[in-house]
């Protein structure tokens, strides 16, 4: 373990002030109220100086889900604009499930007035089609494909360089389990360089856990929601629990087993987007993107729909 390790000690790990401290396991650090924020927005200003997330002059699209890690992004990405000589956007798909749709993208929508940036907003029923499972495919993973390819068009559309995403060390660690427990040694990466068909994708909470983008969002009154999807399935979330217990055991063990993993992941970035769609033309992984294949399906199954 790092010498460093402050994470039980009395007095802030930068200023020493003995107040109430905000202690993150996964830093192995306590701090202040007053040097959390800052200490967190250097962090991740470091990993994509690092690990070249962005070029001077970019206009990143922030991918605002409503929630508190996409929040937490967005104001830190702000917040860095003139030294990174960057410009910051929101972007929202709403995907039609209703009230928690509604509330999601209002979430968003507040969030971007309160830090004083433009929303743009993508809906999935301009498309013609609704969430839904489809074979074999869960709605939980239709919804994911149905959103990534919503917001690649988006960027394409708004000439978008650079689409930041709010995943968190903790939504990393449950691709990382899952793959591998399925003999997949591949992962997500902090980011995939752009190609012709899709901007440059990062991900600058790679290694930030979600108990700090929390802290983050209330230190700075962020606002954003918790509401649930309604067809959220624990079970896609059932490794925190290994990871809970993990870095109660090991503090610091699920950074150390990010790194690990990642640089154990020697290969390229798979790019997920190599095809285009033989319907529509946008850029996918199969013979049809995500909502090609939501409209075959779902006028197959309801042909009184087509012409709609
Ligand atoms: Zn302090
Ligand atoms: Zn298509």
């Amino acid at each position: 373990m790092p010498s460093k390790l402050s994470l039980h000690d009395d007095s802030c790990a930068r200023c020493k002030a003995e107040d109430e401290l905000i202690r993150i396991s996964e830093f192995g650090k306590a701090l202040c109220a007053e040097c959390f924020p800052g200490f967190l927005v250097r962090r991740v200003e470091s990993l994509m100086r690092r690990r070249q997330m962005y070029r001077k002059g970019d206009t990143i699209g922030v991918a605002l889900s409503g929630g508190k890690d996409s929040a937490a992004l967005m104001e830190m990405l702000h917040s860095l604009r003139g030294r990174m000589r960057i410009q910051v956007v929101g972007l929202h798909v709403n995907m039609g499930l209703g009230e928690f749709s509604d509330i999601s993208q209002a979430a968003a929508a507040d969030l971007c007035e309160h830090v004083g940036v433009p929303l743009h907003v993508s809906s999935v029923a301009d498309f013609g089609v609704r969430i839904e499972p489809v074979g074999q495919f869960r709605q939980c993973n239709v919804c994911g494909a149905v959103r990534r390819s919503l917001l690649n068009r988006m960027t394409q559309k708004l000439e978008i360089p650079t689409l930041a995403t709010g995943h968190t060390v903790d939504d990393i660690l449950q691709f990382m389990l899952k793959g591998l427990l399925s003999g997949r040694l591949e992962a997500p990466r902090p980011v995939l360089q752009p190609s012709t068909h899709r901007p440059r994708k990062i991900k600058p909470l790679y290694f930030t856990p979600e108990s700090a983008t929390a802290k983050y969002a209330e230190l700075l009154g962020l606002p954003y929601t918790d509401v649930e999807c309604p067809h959220f399935e624990p079970a896609s979330r059932r490794f925190n629990e290994v990871f809970e217990l993990l870095e109660a055991k090991v503090p610091m063990g699920k950074m150390q087993y990010a790194h690990t993993k990642l640089k154990a992941m020697k290969a390229p970035g798979v790019d997920e987007l190599e095809r285009s769609c033989a319907m529509c033309g946008e850029p996918t992984n199969a013979t049809y993107c995500p909502i090609c294949r939501l409209r075959r399906e779902q006028a197959g199954q309801r042909p009184a729909e087509r012409e709609k």
